[in-house]
Formats: structure tokens, C-alpha cells, sequence
């Protein structure tokens, strides 16, 4: 088969059993490889579908100049989607941003503004959001992605990324555990994933210092997950449960999985291997748990899988797990 762009060939990508890593035969753990993806991750799906969706509606035509706030990942998928349907693309990011993806954005034709000063309550995300709005009314012809609040977001999950898993899977999920910023892949999978298996439990995995659950704001250093504002589209009586996961914590599951599976991700793959390994010990029934591998480890080389970076992160980032909806961990869930 010939595919006719790159945008053409994001997924499907595998599943694959952790089986060395979990070898818990009450609780198997199979992971979606996101990171396969042709842009690096799982934020090439809602790109794709979000731009040729506006394309077709006639939000955006030939003229138009995208611009996105994006932690990278959504940056450099929205840059590849660009490029393959000639629009311009402004991408405002933070000092959050691997360096690689800084390159890569820049090398893949967008225009990069990064902000430098926190937001009220600790993160960039005010900051980042205040400069979209400067460009829409300075930029000629800005249309804002917004994946905040874009329904294309949850929806690419919904019809793409669920519809390859349950195509794949050799029986029912019970438990789906996945990292969770802007909360559009949560929200897709559980809504398509639950109208199939009635029994499933959706937990959330964010980052200490993220406020989406209610938690205190504070400082993050690993992009991708965990956010320093509410989304639009979060739903939060859609999610079972939270588990909180340190910077430190992520980095520590990332190198597990390196080791043990030899799979070289992200550090919200990272967050999650943390995450399931704190949940496991605590789940009330035997069941499968799903999971995605969102990005690729060569653009954290800088980050997680550099030492003298771990060394850097704050000895014990409280991981406090917030008390307001314990379903599972409280031993509740049927
Ligand atoms: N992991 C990584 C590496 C990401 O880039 C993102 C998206 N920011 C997520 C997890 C979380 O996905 P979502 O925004 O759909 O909640």
C-alpha cells in the first residue's frame, strides 16, 4: 500500500504485553505504542483530524495561519500537519519544551514564541494562552486550534485510536490507566471503550503540581501531562480515579521500562509505569489494564534520561493522592 502523505500513515500502531515488567498474571498490562507514531506521538491523531476537519468545514483554507499553544508534541504533530497542507503555523511553547522539540518545530517551518513568566498559579499555561490571544489579533488570518477545548481532540481517540484497539484486543479491558493534560485521549477512549466493556474503570494518571483534579499548583518539568488549568473539555465525572505521579517517579518508570522491556519512551510513559506500579498492590479485582506509550525517549535525553537532571528534581515531591473520588483505591469499584 502507498499512502498519500505522511499524515496518512499515523497508526495503527501495536499493542504490546509488559509482561516483564508486570509479571502479575491477576493483572496483565498491555501498552498502545503511541510513540510509532510518524510525528513521535499520540498528539499526531487530533492534529490530523482537527486540520482536515476545519479544511473541509472551511474554518481553515489556503490563507490561513494556525497557531497553538502546545507543551511540543501537539506543536510538532500541528507542524507536520501544516506543512502537507501548505498553511503557516505559529507555535507558542515554554521553558518546559525539550530542546529537541524546539529544533524540530523550527525545522519543520514554524514559527516558535516562547514565554518565559509563569502564570498566577505557577505554570505557563495563562502565559501561553494570553499570547495566542495577542497573535489572533495581531496575525492576519489566525484561526487557534484551542486543544483545550476542541472536541477533535477526544473525538481522534474516539473514532481512531479506539477503534485499533478494540479491532486488536483478544478480550475485555478492565482497567484503563492513562496520562491525562489536556484530557482529550481520556475522554475518547473511555467514551468509545465503555459502550464495549460496561465493567471498565478509567484512572487518570497526572503529574505532582498539576491543578486538573483540584490538587495545589506547583512546579512541573515534565512536558506533556498534567496541566496548570482546568481544560474546557475535562469531564471529571467520566474518571474513576487519579493516581499522582512526581517528576521523579515518571523518570524512575521510565528507565524500569527501558530496562525491562526495552522500550524507549516518553516521560509520561514513564508517569504511567509509575502509576501502575503504585496501583497494582491496590486494586480491588483481577482484571487487564491498558495503557498508552504517548512519545519517544530521544527527546528526553536532556530530561528524564539524564542523570544530572533527575539529581536536579526536588528530593520528595509530595505524591498526595487526591481524596475527592477514591472509587478505587478506596475499594468501591465492582
Ligand atoms: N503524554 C504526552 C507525551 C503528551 O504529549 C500528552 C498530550 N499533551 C499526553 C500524555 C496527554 O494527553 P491529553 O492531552 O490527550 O490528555
Amino acid at each position: 500500500m502507498i499512502h498519500d502523505s505522511i499524515l496518512h500513515c499515523i497508526g495503527p500502531t501495536p499493542l504490546v504485553r509488559l509482561a516483564r515488567l508486570f509479571p502479575c498474571p491477576d493483572h496483565p498490562v498491555i501498552a498502545k505504542l503511541e510513540l510509532l507514531n510518524p510525528g513521535g506521538s499520540i498528539k499526531d491523531r487530533p492534529a490530523r483530524l482537527i486540520v482536515e476537519r476545519a479544511l473541509r468545514s472551511g474554518a481553515v483554507s489556503a490563507g490561513s495561519h494556525l497557531v497553538e499553544s502546545s507543551s511540543g508534541n501537539f506543536g510538532i504533530a500541528l507542524a507536520v500537519a501544516a506543512r502537507v497542507h501548505g498553511l503557516r503555523f505559529t507555535c507558542v511553547v515554554d521553558p518546559n519544551l525539550a530542546p529537541a522539540n524546539h529544533l524540530i518545530l523550527e525545522r519543520l517551518g514554524a514559527h516558535v514564541e516562547m514565554v518565559c513568566q509563569r502564570d498566577e498559579r505557577g505554570g505557563y499555561l495563562g502565559t501561553r494562552i494570553r499570547r495566542v490571544q495577542e497573535l489572533l489579533e495581531t496575525v492576519p488570518d489566525a484561526v487557534w486550534i484551542n486543544q483545550y477545548a476542541n472536541p477533535g481532540n477526544w473525538r481522534a481517540h474516539y473514532y481512531l485510536t479506539a477503534r485499533e484497539i478494540l479491532a486488536e484486543l483478544d478480550g475485555p479491558v478492565d482497567f484503563l490507566v492513562l496520562g491525562i493534560s489536556t484530557s482529550g485521549t481520556i475522554l475518547g477512549l473511555a467514551r468509545r471503550l465503555r459502550t464495549v466493556f460496561p465493567r471498565l474503570r478509567v484512572i487518570a494518571v497526572d503529574a505532582a503540581g498539576s491543578v486538573i483534579f483540584g490538587g495545589e499548583p506547583g512546579p512541573r518539568r515534565i512536558p506533556g501531562i498534567g496541566a496548570s488549568a482546568v481544560p474546557e473539555l475535562f469531564s471529571p465525572e467520566e474518571i474513576d480515579d487519579v493516581v499522582v505521579v512526581s517528576d521523579r517517579e515518571a523518570a524512575g518508570g521510565c528507565r524500569a521500562l527501558l530496562a525491562a522491556e526495552g522500550i524507549f519512551a516518553g516521560g509520561s510513559s514513564g508517569a504511567v509505569v509509575a502509576a501502575i506500579g503504585k496501583l497494582i498492590p491496590r486494586l480491588p479485582r483481577a482484571g487487564r489494564i491498558l495503557t498508552l506509550l504517548p512519545d519517544r525517549g530521544e527527546r528526553y535525553l536532556d530530561l528524564v534520561y539524564d542523570d544530572d537532571w533527575v539529581a536536579s528534581l526536588p528530593e520528595a515531591t509530595p505524591a498526595v493522592e487526591p481524596t475527592e473520588r477514591p472509587l478505587i483505591l478506596a475499594g468501591t469499584a465492582q
